[in-house]
């Protein structure tokens, strides 16, 4: 599950997940919880997270590899936020391939811009995120264009992707996306 930030991508991922039965993998909250415990990998992604720049590669590659090693992404998963660069993309597929297991589909959440602005201050204001302030949501989006937009056209040419019109209430959105799935 991709798209930029604040499109309702983790939510989204969280419900689909539930639906399908198999275990939604954030990297993104991974990496919270990281920082919530002050591991070692926390500690290192910390400064990244908070200034809306994405944590190293290789860092976020290792994390995702033992997490897919995990019994119980065996039978499928939703991965969200993960991959975002050329990079990922690579060592995912190495990840994938030695497993027998392939990537079926990629859901791209689209989003209007002053939307998804709105949609994020409201969040720092409930969840009170550290990213989630002006300046940062407006780093973490040109993030996202530098680096994950082009990940749609790598996605595209290999037929996986599918694209959900992110706007519109939570229920909305899902059924979108399972419908997608389904076709
Ligand atoms: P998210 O919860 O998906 O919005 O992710 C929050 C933050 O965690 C991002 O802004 C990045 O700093 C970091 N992050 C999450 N996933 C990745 C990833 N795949 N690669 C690099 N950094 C990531």
């Amino acid at each position: 599950m991709m798209g930029p930030p604040g499109a309702g991508k983790g939510t989204q991922a969280m419900v689909v997940a539930e639906k399908l039965g198999i275990p939604h993998i954030s990297t993104g909250e991974i990496l919270r919880a990281n920082v919530g415990h002050g591991t070692e990998l926390g500690i290192l992604a910390k400064g990244y997270m908070d200034r809306g720049e994405y944590v190293p590669d290789e860092a976020t590659n290792q994390m995702v590899a033992e997490r897919l090693a995990a019994p119980d992404a065996g039978n499928g998963f939703l991965l969200d936020g993960y991959p975002r660069t050329l990079d990922q993309v690579a060592e995912l597929d190495k990840m994938l391939e030695p497993a027998g297991l392939e990537i079926e589909k990629v859901i791209e959440l689209t989003a209007d811009t002053d939307e998804v602005v709105i949609r994020l201050l409201k969040r720092a204001e409930d969840q009170g995120r550290a990213d989630d302030t002006e300046d940062v949501i407006r780093r973490r989006m040109e993030v996202y264009a530098e680096q994950t937009a082009p990940l749609i056209e790598v996605y595209g040419s290999r037929g996986l992707l599918v694209q959900v019109d992110g706007m519109g209430t939570v229920d909305e959105v899902r059924d979108r996306i399972l419908a997608s799935l389904r076709g």
